[in-house]
């Protein structure tokens, strides 16, 4: 077949490259307003190859499936939140419970709800084709038409990029460079199955409910890395996650680390006895709003982690994916309508995510990297450290007036990072405040 008449007979509106949050959303949006999307998705069906810790965000799911708590594979609405600091040994948790009727998030597995998500699209008019990877995109002119894949190549007004976080094909469109080592985390996660009755009981929650533990230090000390505890029905989902850069510094292997953390005393009485069922390692992008790549191009699109889209002081990834992938199809609607596919065109993309929490959230914090990456030893060592030995302290009763013990803990601090150390450390939480609040 000549190249013109495969353009002819392969040629659709829109291609969405990757079957996650991003693409699902992106594409169905294109569907819904009555034009032609193919996507693309290399697993065997969506979801297969996604990992995450993980919870959904209820409001900007509804966004893109109104009525999915109705028929979607939720495994438990998320009502207890907890923040727990580890020392060597012990550990200081606040928890959070809301009993609202109305939950924030659920958890879910991916490979169920991704593949709910894309049998829902597929309903509404998304070709889906799995099993195949994109390998690089076509370009005439300096403007992208289509993608090329193992078997044969597909063809369109507009690609919209949602590859998640590696993606090579928006480095091939010019539109982002090589992934540093100090904008991305390493995660490791296991899915560790367990019966329903033990997780109500050890995480005290009822049946449908669920627990999301944020756990800084412990293992991590000293280090730019969080680690995470979902609640599933039937299984615990626990990993965290470290800059890449981190690791090489220590020469650190995630998976020790997180056998570590499955040790730690405040961990182990929770997973105790529960059987390993999956084993995954992903990259989370954590460059932050600094390190967004252009989001358009002539001809194409870019969104979810393949844009570094993710907000992770909250650990919110596929909310953002999904608001950032229907703005990008609502985008290249408004591209076919016009017949117009210029970058031009397309910046209306950028625009509107301008507009929306998620570019407004991740300038917020758009400084909260550079200062961890720079103060880590103290804000992820030195003080979790000190808040559990303080209450050692406070708790502690033994022969020694409390006023010596109070004094005692203050001066330890003074010498231990001294006062110039200190006035740097509030200095920096001050400059982090203020970019964040003003
Ligand atoms: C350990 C971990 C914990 C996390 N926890 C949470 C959480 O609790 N809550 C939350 O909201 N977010 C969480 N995140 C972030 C969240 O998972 C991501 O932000 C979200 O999945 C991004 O969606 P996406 O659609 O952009 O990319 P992905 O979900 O990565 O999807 C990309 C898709 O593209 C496909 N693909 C890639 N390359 C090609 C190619 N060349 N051809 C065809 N297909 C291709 C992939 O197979 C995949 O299906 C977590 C991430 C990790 C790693």
């Amino acid at each position: 077949m000549s190249e013109n008449s495969e353009k002819f007979l392969n040629k659709t509106d829109v291609i969405v490259v990757g079957g996650g949050p991003a693409g699902i959303s992106c594409a169905v949006t294109i569907a819904r307003a009555g034009k032609k999307v193919v996507l693309i998705e290399r697993g065997k069906f969506c979801g297969s190859k996604n990992v995450f810790g993980g919870a959904i965000y209820a409001e900007p799911v509804r966004e893109i499936f109104p009525n999915f708590e109705t028929n979607a594979p939720l495994e438990r609405k998320n009502t207890e939140h907890r923040y727990a600091i580890l020392g060597e040994e012990d550990a200081t948790t606040v928890s959070y419970r809301n009993n609202d009727s109305n939950p924030v998030s659920y958890s879910v597995i991916r490979a169920k709800f991704d593949r709910w998500m894309a049998d829902e699209a597929k309903k509404e008019g998304v070709i889906i084709v799995t099993e195949t990877v994109v390998r690089e995109l076509i370009l005439e002119k300096e403007r992208v038409i289509g993608v090329r894949t193992e078997l044969e190549n597909y063809y369109s007004d507009i690609v919209v990029l949602a590859d998640g976080v590696n993606s090579l094909l928006a480095k091939q469109a010019g539109v982002r460079g090589e992934i540093d080592p100090h904008d991305v985390a390493v995660s490791v996660k296991e899915v560790l199955k367990l019966d329903n009755a033990k997780i109500n009981e050890r995480f005290n929650i009822g049946d449908k409910d669920g627990c999301i533990y944020e756990i800084f230090g412990g293992p991590m000390l000293n280090m730019l890395g969080l680690g995470f505890i979902y609640t599933n029905q039937n299984s615990i989902s626990i990993g965290l996650g470290i800059t890449m850069n981190e690791l090489i510094k220590h020469k650190l292997r995630p998976y020790a680390l997180l056998d570590k953390l499955k040790e730690h005393p405040a961990i182990a009485p929770l997973i105790k006895d529960a059987e390993l069922t999956e084993y995954s390692a992903h990259l989370i992008p954590e460059g932050g709003y600094k390190k967004i790549p252009t989001l358009y191009a002539s001809g194409v699109m870019v969104c979810g982690d393949a844009a570094m889209l993710v907000n992770n002081l909250h650990w919110e990834g596929t909310n953002l994916a999904m608001i950032s992938g229907k703005l990008a199809g609502e985008t290249a609607v408004i591209a076919v309508n016009k017949n117009d596919f210029s970058a031009k065109t397309l910046s209306k993309y950028q625009q509107s995510l301008e507009k929306s929490f998620v570019m407004k959230d991740m300038k917020t914090y758009k400084d909260l990297m550079g200062t961890m990456a720079m103060k880590n030893e103290q804000f992820l060592g030195y003080y979790p450290k000190k808040i559990n030995s303080f209450f050692k302290m406070f708790t502690a009763v033994n022969c020694i007036p409390k006023r010596t013990m109070f004094r005692g803990f203050i001066k330890s601090v003074f010498k231990e990072r001294g006062i110039f150390g200190l006035f740097s450390d509030g200095l920096s939480i001050l400059k982090l405040l203020w970019s964040i609040l003003r």
